[in-house]
């Protein structure tokens, strides 16, 4: 469900951890309900990337266009904490609150952060639990849920804020193989809504089925970029043949 409209934009963007340049230049951009998926080595920079784009971390140099807003490794705090609301971002390490069920998992950020009323938070809450399959697990805590379970809330959580773009990093790094499929189902159905995604992953064949675009990081640079087909069947650079021939 891509469109033509493009809504983000990443100029030479450049992350220094000390000496050690991690991303170098990286210039991308990313249209309105694309499906963008990330693969490379561990270590290449892609988790780093994707802290850069929610300003998780503070890039070293470049530049972010996200639907007209600009921002920079000057941009003032205020701005930066509007921006993140925009963004979803769900981790390896599920993140949960350990301390507050489901439901106040989800209505936290809402609540708080976009200033909605208990009664809409309550009522989004439900839309998304029902959608991840977990309605039953409203007043559940996180120690209660399989590890595919806290994954499918995160998923929620992230939602609840309705972010413009959703950002996984190896969203199902961390499950029991059994538990992968139900996470994968969740992420896919959310493509099929036309929400814009960039995802980090190991399931080549999820990559394949979903992505519009794959790109291929080595050493902070993208090496290369396509269609699935293109990266997977016909990869042109010797480090991409590489990476793909191991899989
Ligand atoms: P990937 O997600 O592709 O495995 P990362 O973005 O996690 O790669 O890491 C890229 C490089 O950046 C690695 O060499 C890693 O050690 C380094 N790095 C990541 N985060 C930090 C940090 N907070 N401080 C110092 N070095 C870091
Ligand atoms: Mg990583």
């Amino acid at each position: 469900m891509k469109s033509n409209e493009v809504i983000l934009t990443i100029s030479h963007l450049s992350k220094k951890f000390g000496e050690n340049e991690v991303l170098k230049d990286i210039s991308t951009s990313v249209t309105k309900g694309e499906v963008v998926v990330i693969i490379g080595p561990s270590g290449s920079g892609k988790s780093t990337f994707l802290r850069c784009i929610n300003y998780l971390e503070v890039p070293t140099s470049g530049e972010i266009n996200f639907e007209g807003q600009v921002l920079n490794p000057k941009s003032k705090e205020k701005v930066l904490d509007l921006y993140r609301t925009k963004i979803g971002m769900v981790f390896q390490s599920f993140n949960l609150f350990p301390h507050l069920t489901v439901l106040e998992n989800i209505t936290l950020a809402p609540l708080e952060a976009l200033g909605v009323t208990k009664s809409e938070a309550l009522a989004r809450a439900h839309e998304l639990l029902k959608n991840v399959g977990l309605l039953e697990k409203i007043n559940a805590y996180p120690r209660d849920l399989s590890g595919g379970q806290q994954q499918r809330v995160a998923i929620a959580r992230a939602l609840a804020m309705k972010p413009d773009i959703m950002l996984f990093d190896e969203a199902t790094s961390a499950l029991d193989p059994e538990l992968v499929g139900e996470v994968l189902k969740v992420m896919k159905d959310l493509a099929h809504t036309g929400m814009t995604m960039i995802i980090v992953t190991h399931e080549m064949d999820f990559a394949r089925e979903v992505s519009d675009r794959v790109i291929f990081m080595d050493k902070g640079l993208i090496v290369e970029q396509g269609t699935p087909q293109e990266v997977f069947n016909s990869p042109k650079e010797k480090r991409t043949i590489d990476f793909i021939r191991r899989l």
